[in-house]
């Protein structure tokens, strides 16, 4: 798919989103938030669900986990419109209460529409709602984040934990940064290893540890 394929099958997702009534969420939601960033991103970011803020604008992580994820990101020279940002649901849960195992299999479709077109080199599943979704028997978030997984779907992931964690356990802010001042060493392995061996990377490989 080249560039301008790209732009526009986002676009056309992203108003399949806004008409989309496949859950009870369709009905409380104030928008839906479908995410937002570069359809040329190398690196897509997936946070959980909306909150109060995301459902009054739109706009993915614009709250207060937003503003410290926009400053992880800056911490390694990138912007939001760099990457891409999305969540597992596109709408709020009411009262942010966690997003329903039915919620998400009906909103699955639109993200791996959105894997489809944007064909990141790295996925990116923050905290434990996006990473269940997406390493399902993986282990729990305290184990994986900050490991590299390549899964039998020949995506590859990086689990970190979720920001909003980190507002609420100081701790976790260092590890997190951390975790994130990887990311341009294993963009850059995951490119160095496209260029040499395009066909290895078509194998589908069990989860291993590349870094
Ligand atoms: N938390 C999330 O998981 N996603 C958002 O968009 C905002 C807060």
């Amino acid at each position: 798919m080249d560039k301008e394929e790209k732009k526009t099958e986002l676009d056309s997702l992203r108003q399949e989103i806004a008409s989309c009534f496949a859950c009870p969420l369709g009905k409380t939601r104030k928008n839906t938030v479908p995410g937002e960033g570069s359809h040329k991103a190398e690196i897509m970011f997936i946070g959980e669900a909306p909150g109060a803020t995301e459902d009054e604008k739109g706009i993915p992580f614009c709250g207060a986990a937003g503003k410290f994820l926009d400053e992880m990101l800056g911490s390694i020279g990138l912007k939001r419109e760099n990457v891409f940002i999305a969540n597992t649901l596109k709408c709020r849960p009411p009262e942010n209460r966690d997003p329903e195992d039915s919620e998400k299999e009906a909103c699955r479709p639109f993200l791996e529409r959105q894997f489809e077109i944007i064909d990141p080199l790295l996925v990116v599943p923050m905290g434990k709602h996006a990473v269940a979704t997406f390493l399902p028997g993986a282990g729990g978030i305290t184990a994986l984040h900050g490991r590299v997984l390549k899964r039998p779907d020949g995506k590859i992931y990086y689990p970190l934990y979720h920001p909003a964690a980190a507002l609420h356990n100081g701790g976790l802010r260092g590890t997190l940064l951390e975790d994130f001042a990887k990311i341009p060493a294993i963009l850059e392995k995951i490119r160095a290893n496209r260029a040499t061996e395009p066909e290895k990377n078509n194998e589908n490989i069990k989860q291993q540890k590349l870094i």
